[in-house]
């Protein structure tokens, strides 16, 4: 089964292995296959899900509210996120504004067919509304009950350190920040990761498996397979298009031998390498199949002694982004 961990320093525990919806349901796979995805990211022992109301236009929300129609809800954590422009993006249909934060919580509530979320995340920073009116707008969704806890996602430090202050003096506490970690992408390790450490906030991590380009099934020089994200004409392709490069396809090559080594497979190295991070509290990884699930889930628990990380440095060398500048939100808010 897969392990719990706090999720920051809050009461709340969610699984290490998260299961997440973006591109997936509602787009890249039929409902049916995304429903059984969830019913066995279930009987796998994973009980959090991630979604945002943006994913596939707000079809992913009602996809995974239906997948967990019936469940217990005391047994489940579901997450979900505002910011990006949703339905006919209006002018107010995007951003962190009180009244999209207002409107948003209750579409959410609505198409996942539950009264609260477990944690409601602000998608990315909005540069657009001042940072008080966001969060005193989090501060009453928590206190109508409509969300347990509060999180954010690809925020800077200092944007970290800014909510988090604010947050105190409105009575509550951002727990967690989402952003996108794994072997090749480590730009939160700088500057996100000691002051969410310091401030109290775990990291679930997006795109653990650099959106199964760790998987080591796309080979340099070669047709991606058939089905596969790189293949997806819906969004998928062009999500994926910056990692399908021959240096890093060559690169991620020369993980195979470590991961043979250690009796795990490609997957499993990829995300049990994110879970070793002591400030991460989950991978939400995804799946398009859910055999997928039942080969990733075998990371959790999984320990990487020493010699085995630096094994994977060298054969990543020369291809793994650190630049902590990277972490940003769009200048101006979309609209
Ligand atoms: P991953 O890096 O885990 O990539 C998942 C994809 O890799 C799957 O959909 C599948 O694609 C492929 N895959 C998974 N397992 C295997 C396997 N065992 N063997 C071969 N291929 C495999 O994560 P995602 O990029 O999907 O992101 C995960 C979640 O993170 C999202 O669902 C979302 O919840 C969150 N997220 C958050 C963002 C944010 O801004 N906060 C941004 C992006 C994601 P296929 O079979 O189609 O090739």
């Amino acid at each position: 089964m897969v392990a719990y961990r706090h999720l920051g320093s809050s009461g709340l525990k969610i699984t290490e292995i998260t299961y997440g919806n973006w591109l997936t349901h509602g787009s890249q796979v039929e409902s049916d296959t995304a429903i059984e995805c969830v019913h066995t990211a279930l009987d796998l022992g994973i009980t959090s899900f991630d979604t945002a109301d943006v994913y596939a236009n707000t079809a992913a929300e009602e996809v995974l509210g239906r997948a967990l129609a019936g469940q217990r809800r005391e047994g489940l954590e579901i997450f979900t996120k505002v910011y990006w422009p949703i339905g006919p993006e209006g002018p107010n249909d995007v951003g962190l504004s009180r009244k999209h934060i207002m409107e948003g919580i209750n579409g959410s509530l609505r198409r996942l067919g539950v009264d609260y979320v477990d944690l409601y995340q602000a998608h990315r920073y909005d540069y657009a509304t001042p940072l008080e009116e966001t969060m005193q707008a989090f501060a009453d969704v928590v206190r109508a009950g409509k969300a347990l806890y509060i999180g954010v996602s690809e925020w800077t430090a200092d944007q970290i350190r800014a909510g988090q202050e604010l947050a105190g003096q409105m009575g509550f506490r951002i727990v967690s920040n989402q952003p996108q970690y794994s072997a090749l992408w480590r730009v939160i390790e700088e500057k996100v990761v000691p002051a969410s450490q310091e401030l109290g906030l775990g990291q679930i991590v997006w795109s653990p498996m650099a959106e199964g380009v760790l998987s080591g099934k796309y080979l340099p020089g070669a047709e991606p397979p058939a089905g596969s994200r790189a293949t997806d004409e819906k969004g998928g392709k062009r999500m994926i298009a910056r990692w399908m490069r021959d240096e890093v396809l060559t690169a991620v090559q020369r993980l195979r031998p470590v991961a043979e080594r250690v009796g795990l497979s490609m997957p499993q190295l990829a995300i049990a390498w994110v879970l070793q991070n002591p400030n991460v509290s989950a991978a939400i990884v995804g799946a398009s199949r859910p055999e997928q699930l039942v080969e990733n889930v075998k990371a959790s628990g999984v320990v990487l002694e020493p010699d085995v990380l630096a094994a994977i440095d060298a054969a990543l060398e020369g291809v793994i982004e650190r630049d902590p500048a990277l972490t940003r939100s769009p200048a101006t808010r979309p609209a």
